[in-house]
């Protein structure tokens, strides 16, 4: 796999002043496929100024040329469509083909929508005697995820760009090479030097430096809940906003009146897709009594199916914790329908589907992140049984409801504490905000609400 050596600082590929490398795997074969440096805070500062001192002319940098830009970005990414999804496959492991499908083509469309937002959104505003400007807040740092690599960089510095911040962006360890693609893409689509610096690192040394650089702005984050409220305490004695995309434990809810088979086999690829590595995954199915022996037995025969067809899991520590997980759910008493403990290869990351059934809301399956090719089946008594589920946990980030009558659904999901809801399958709209209730977050991504995290308002008085 083709990488740079250095990190991508005020417009050029540059020596970085850290002398570590990271090593970057592939999750199918375990082999070492690409070296990229490894930032210190050196390099981080060094892109900060970068940043600060491009950020004048590209704030003032009329919209509809940002959104210019934006156009010019989307379409570079389209061109090299192929390249993203063989990148992300590379270092990811995901199938070539969900690559395509969905790691390539979803950050095109939210690049897409940015272009279009940047050209249409008020920056400028009348409210009575007074004339708001949302101005841009300033320098961002962007700390991304390694599970949608592609996906999370660009839901950040698109709207980011478009607000006219500028960037200093810190991938996760495991996915650089997606991320040297995508300053590439930058470069190529003539956004001005410093506008978009790239830092790759390690995340307690070059995330925390761009976490406490006095000359950061905004540190959007993507990522655990855990690393998530270290960075907010470190950003909230320094009085800096954030933008928090943390964990889920989302439920799917089958209401009596659903079409079972449906529900359940959507859930099902909904949980194993990417693994099931997916913030907003719906790993907890929540289905009636009268109905849960049928629902646990198609949900095994669907997950059985995705044995071939998932990628591994990213790398051998994520690989430990997912089993970790799922022999702690056999110790506490959930039964096993699909998949289990151990690794179904010799070679690579893999897990299989797994599914549980007899699973209680208190048990660790039911109440924590697994972020692997894991399932819950819950059984609930009632309507009120299964809000009280769905909303038992410290997570709010997704959710799904299923039934016959959309209205029914429909009612149900205004009262789930949660920031997206599915209803009977949805579908994905690159401009509904998302985002957290709970601890699965601060702020949104995505549309008009994603890009109002990287502006601040002013007012004049007439
Ligand atoms: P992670 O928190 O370990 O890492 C995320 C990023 O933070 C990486 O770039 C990492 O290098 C960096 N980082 C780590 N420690 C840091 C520190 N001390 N200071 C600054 N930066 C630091 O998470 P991960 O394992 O890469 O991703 C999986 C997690 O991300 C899951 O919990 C998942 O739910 C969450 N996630 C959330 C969303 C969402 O939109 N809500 C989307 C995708 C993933």
């Amino acid at each position: 796999m083709k990488a740079h050596d250095g990190i991508y600082l005020d417009g050029a590929w540059r020596p970085a002043a850290g002398r570590d490398v990271i090593e970057v795997v592939d999750p199918v074969d375990e082999r070492v496929i690409a070296r990229v440096p490894a930032g210190d805070a050196v390099d981080v500062d060094a892109a900060v100024r970068a940043a600060r001192a491009a950020l004048p002319g590209w704030a003032a940098t009329p919209p509809a040329e940002r959104a210019a830009r934006l156009t010019a970005l989307r379409d570079v990414l389209a061109a090299r469509k192929d390249e993203i999804a063989e990148t992300v496959t590379a270092e990811l492991g995901a199938p070539l083909a969900f690559s395509q499908a969905v790691h390539a083509a979803v950050p095109i469309a939210v690049a897409g929508s940015y272009a279009e937002l940047a050209a249409t959104h008020p920056f400028e505003e009348k409210v009575g005697n007074s004339t708001v400007f949302h101005e841009p807040i300033g320098v961002v740092g962007a700390i991304t995820p390694w599970n949608y690599p592609l996906h999370q960089i660009v839901a950040k510095v698109a709207p980011a760009l478009a607000a006219g911040c500028t960037v200093v962006l810190k991938p996760a360890e495991d996915t650089p090479l997606t991320a040297q693609l995508f300053a590439e893409a930058v470069h190529e689509a003539g956004v001005p030097a410093g506008v978009l610096n790239l830092v790759t690192g390690l995340g307690p040394v070059a995330g925390q430096a761009l976490v406490e650089h006095p000359g950061v702005d905004l540190v959007s984050f993507t990522g655990s809940t855990a690393v998530g409220r270290r960075i907010a305490a470190v950003a909230g004695a320094a009085v800096k906003k954030v933008a928090l995309e943390l964990g889920g434990k989302s439920a799917n809810v089958i209401l009596p009146s659903a079409d079972l088979a449906r529900a359940v086999n959507v859930g099902v690829a909904n949980v194993m897709s990417n693994s099931g590595q997916t913030c907003s995954a719906w790993t907890r199915m929540l289905v009636h009594r009268d109905r849960y022996d049928e629902a646990v037995e198609l949900a095994a025969a669907a997950a059985a199916k995705y044995a071939d067809r998932i990628g591994p899991v990213v790398n051998a520590a994520q690989r430990a914790r997912v089993l970790g997980y799922i022999e702690k759910g056999v110790a506490e008493g959930a039964r096993l329908v699909a998949g289990g403990p151990g690794s179904p290869r010799e070679q690579g990351y893999f897990v299989s589907p797994t599914v549980f059934a007899d699973v209680t809301p208190d048990m660790a399956v039911a109440q924590e992140e697994i972020f692997g090719p894991v399932l819950s089946v819950l059984r609930y008594e009632d309507e009120e049984d299964a809000l009280r589920i769905a909303n038992g946990t410290v997570y709010g980030l997704a959710g799904a409801v299923w039934a016959a009558d959309e209205a029914e659904a429909v009612a149900f999901a205004r009262r789930m504490d949660t920031g997206q809801v599915d209803i009977n399958g949805g579908r994905f709209n690159p401009l509904a905000p998302f985002g957290g209730y709970k601890q699965s977050g601060v702020g949104r991504e995505l549309g008009a609400h994603g890009l109002a995290e990287y502006l601040q308002t002013k007012s004049l008085q007439f």
